[in-house]
């Protein structure tokens, strides 16, 4: 996590270096005064105090380096494995500013990411004094986690695509046959009946009797010439 900004006012109220205690807790205090006269105070060497940060609603001062230890806890063993925090403001009596939370959320997620293993305490956890009031300290806290670890995304869900039925092809016209006109056969006319030929009667020729006698006669007669010719 990057560095926050820091109005950088060097404080000659320190011990340099930590003694080779590491770093274990960050300690949150409330300034009562305003934060500009908590500056002037730990610039001051004859003030004998100081801490590492002062927060505000709009900035935050960086008055002891966190590698050096400042004057703050009023317990030595304290202030050697402490980064110490100042807030301004008097957080007694119900007082509340949003703007120094969201800053001290901000430095203190620095802070934890520079020094995993710290963890938060009051100054009054340390020593009998009513610092620092009802400063939240479990919100900084979280609010410092959250920006340590934001909270995953969630996931986007991408509606699937609604599928537009595909229409139906109109279907082709069934072409209507056309009627096959309906051929009335013709009438069969039957072919007029065959008159029978006719029946020729030869007619017989029927000689009369009396030709034939008169025939036979005549043969006769010839026969005889004809013998007396002979
Ligand atoms: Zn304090």
């Amino acid at each position: 996590m990057n560095q926050p900004p820091l109005d950088i006012r060097i404080s000659p109220n320190k011990t340099y270096g930590r003694q080779g205690t590491p770093v274990r807790k960050i300690t949150f205090h409330h300034t009562v005064a305003s934060a500009l006269s908590a500056v002037q105070r730990f610039l001051n060497p004859s003030s004998g105090t100081s801490a590492h940060f002062i927060v505000t609603p709009s900035k935050i001062y960086c008055c002891v380096d966190t590698d050096d230890t400042a004057w703050t806890n009023g317990k030595w063993a304290s202030n050697l494995e402490s980064v110490t925090i100042e807030h301004e403001g008097d957080w007694r009596f119900g007082y509340y500013n949003q703007g120094v939370i969201d800053q001290s959320a901000i430095l203190v997620a620095w802070l934890r990411s520079l020094y995993p293993e710290a963890t938060p305490n009051r100054h009054r956890e340390i020593v009998a004094t009513a610092c620092p009031g009802d400063l939240p300290v479990e919100l900084i806290w979280n609010k410092a986690t959250e920006i340590l670890y934001p909270p995953l995304p969630v996931p986007v869900v991408v509606p699937e695509p609604v599928v537009v039925p595909t229409p139906a092809p109109i279907p082709e016209p069934i072409p209507v046959p056309t009627p096959v006109p309906i051929v009335i056969p013709e009438p069969v006319v039957a072919p007029p009946p065959v008159e029978p030929p006719p029946i020729i009667v030869e007619p017989i020729i029927v000689l009369p009797i009396a030709l034939k006698r008169s025939i036979i006669v005549m043969f006769i007669e010839w026969l005889i010439k004809f013998f007396k010719k002979g």
